[in-house]
């Protein structure tokens, strides 16, 4: 017998969404219509017509372990099934308390207290509310952020002051916190970037100093110093100037260690961590921070404790999805595709070295940036017609600006991965 269908759900996805739809960093104006997506599995996801992708960017670095890996999935419907949502004031849970107590065996040494939220804005958000108050419950008034030139933290309004990438902020530019800007620390610069950072420190009341550490994503994957990083926390702290590592791109493992973090020694007193914190199953994000941060909180006066918070914190499925990923970040099947794909990338940066249309290509961990040395000018929107370029090869990037880079997922296969190269390659010819 034939079914009477509905014709509106024949309809392609992509002319249903644009009726009532608004989406995110989007010109509806100019831009093309959006892509229906139906599926997807491992690092794979497929359009409504039947096309396969490689996610070459784990879709905004979230999806490390593969899009619906089956023991995370598992994971989510047995909490799902035990217990749905349930405040988090007032009463805790099982999967907040362990993954409180899983996160504690990674994170630096200092860090001693976890902080919920439900998405990384809003987890820088309260990791600035958490310095300003810090000094404020010391009967300090501090008003002024110390942050780098492009960096990116967010779009809520503490978060998107702390950003420097002005594409973003303009509209709001009237509306923001105060910051002071200081350049990231190359090899060559550090000691000016330490004399700009103590002269700010010296003409303003700074209370924090937010920074995506050892890479600015949103910037263009832009690499700085570990060293001079070192050194401007280490500046800071003296000063009594709380640090705010922004990890929300580098957490669990992108930039070869489990946080960029690790590689300094001098810790944060303050981490922000989402994105890959759940692989992409489910909107969550933390602060955590040191002992001395959160004992600034406690009082016989209520109105010193942390008046902060989300409805969903600490949602159990999350907190369940990032129970789960913990388990494979580190499992000997994920570390081998992690070492497998670093070293990848290192063979594919050498290979492009005195590439002629290459400015600089360069790789940290399995992230891999390639900077185009094209006249923009000359092919017009060359960004968006790289995208396309991608797409078409069956490849999702999204190049940034000028800059392409690969982030994938750490279980991209080596034939997935070789694709992606090759797709770069073909792109450096076509262009
Ligand atoms: C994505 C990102 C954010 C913002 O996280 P949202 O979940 O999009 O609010 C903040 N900081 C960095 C470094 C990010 O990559």
């Amino acid at each position: 017998m034939r079914r009477l269908t509905n014709p509106v759900v024949l309809e392609k996805l992509a002319n249903r969404d644009k009726k009532y739809l608004w989406h995110p960093l989007t010109q509806h104006k100019t831009s093309a219509p959006p892509l229906g997506i139906v599926k997807a599995k491992g690092a794979l996801i497929w359009d409504e017509e039947g096309n396969s992708y490689i996610d070459g960017i784990a879709s905004w670095y979230t999806a490390m372990y593969g899009h619906c890996n089956e023991q995370i999935v598992t994971a989510l419907i047995k909490q799902m099934q035990q217990l749905d949502f349930v405040m988090f004031s007032g009463f805790t849970h099982k999967p907040a308390v362990e993954l409180s107590e899983r996160l504690m065996e990674i994170l630096p040494d200092n860090q001693k207290k976890i902080f919920f939220n439900d998405n990384g804005s809003t987890a820088v958000e309260a990791a600035i509310k958490m310095a300003l108050q810090y000094y404020h419950n010391q009967g300090e008034k501090r008003d002024t952020l110390i942050a780098f030139e492009d960096g990116f933290h967010g779009d809520t309004f503490g978060a998107m002051s702390a950003s420097g990438l002005s594409s973003y902020n303009g509209p709001f530019e009237d509306f923001l916190l105060k910051v002071e800007r200081i350049p990231v620390p190359q090899e060559e610069n550090i000691d000016e970037v330490l004399e700009s950072l103590e002269a700010i420190y010296k003409n303003n009341s700074c209370a924090a100093f937010v920074f995506e550490p050892l890479v600015q994503g949103a910037a263009g994957m832009k690499f700085h110093s570990a060293k001079g990083l070192d050194q401007l926390i280490k500046k800071c702290q003296k000063a009594g100037i709380l640090c705010i590592a922004d990890e929300i791109m580098t957490g669990f493992g992108k930039t070869g260690k489990n946080f960029a973090s690790d590689y300094l020694e001098n810790t944060p007193d303050i981490i922000c961590l989402s994105k890959a914190l759940t692989a992409g199953m489910f909107p969550l994000s933390i602060t955590s921070c040191s002992q001395k941060v959160f004992d600034a909180f406690l009082s016989e006066d209520v109105t010193k404790g942390f008046f902060h918070a989300h409805t969903y914190s600490a949602h159990p499925l999350g907190c369940a999805a990032a129970i789960a990923g913990l388990e494979l970040l580190n499992s000997e099947e994920i570390l081998e595709r992690r070492t497998y794909i670093e070293k990848e990338h290192r063979i594919f940066v050498a290979s492009l070295k005195s590439h002629p249309k290459v400015r600089e290509a360069r790789s940290m961990g399995v992230i891999l940036a390639i900077d185009l040395d094209l006249d923009t000018n000359r092919y017009g929107k060359l960004r968006d017609k790289l995208y396309q370029f991608f797409m078409d090869q069956g490849v999702n990037l999204r190049p940034l600006g000028n800059t392409i880079y690969v982030l994938p997922p750490y279980v991209i296969t080596d034939e997935q991965l070789r694709k992606v190269y090759d797709s770069i390659r073909l792109a450096l010819e076509t262009f």
